[in-house]
């Protein structure tokens, strides 16, 4: 079979809805060489998914966009159009959070009376969208520890020797990450 009918758009569409059968997800990933137009192919399949215009850079998770922002930032944006801050600052300082601190809080999730975690050692944080409240992440973590940055990506690198296509405002100050710029400023405020 030709490769374009391997990578079909149709196929990378289910892929992403979760949907290809077993058999051409593995056709796919031991596709040699890959085709060079399948991450353009994946981007045009998630923009026709979501309802904003915002050109997406890179998807981070279920519900998680990095999109190029009408004004010439790139921020972190839901797929139900609520946008958290620049993409440089972790996108969890600026959700909704649930701390579940106790067993009984726990056991609510936890099925399994003996998989409950030890609530003197680690907490578990459940991350929400302001705006359409869908669950974005769980992280445990020790008690009083700072939100996992889970996902920080090199954008310009990606763009320029991954896939050969430089970002219009390509600049090394994308991959610094800020995620203290914004807690410094809130203790300043508070
Ligand atoms: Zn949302």
């Amino acid at each position: 079979m030709r490769q374009a009918e391997i990578a079909s758009k149709d196929k990378i569409e289910a892929l992403v809805e979760g949907k290809l059968p077993d058999h051409d997800v593995k056709e796919l990933i031991r596709l040699a060489p890959k085709d060079k137009d399948r991450f353009w192919k994946y981007l045009e399949i998630l923009q026709s998914k979501v309802p904003w215009k915002d050109k997406i850079l890179l998807r981070i998770s279920d519900h998680l966009f990095i999109v190029a922002s009408e004004g010439g930032g790139r921020v972190v944006k839901c797929d139900c159009g609520h946008e958290f801050d620049d993409y440089r600052v972790n996108w969890k300082f600026n959700a909704r959070v649930y701390v579940r601190r106790t067993r009984e809080e726990m056991a609510e999730v936890i099925s399994v009376e003996e998989s409950i975690l030890n609530p003197n050692i680690v907490e578990m944080r459940e991350f929400y969208c302001p705006g359409c409240f869908a669950q974005l992440a769980v992280e445990v973590v020790p008690v009083g520890y700072p939100p996992l940055f889970e996902i920080f990506p090199d954008l310009d690198t990606f763009y320029r020797d991954w896939l050969g296509a430089p970002l219009d405002n390509e600049d090394p100050g994308w991959y610094q990450e800020k995620t203290a710029e914004l807690t410094s400023q809130w203790s300043k405020e508070g």
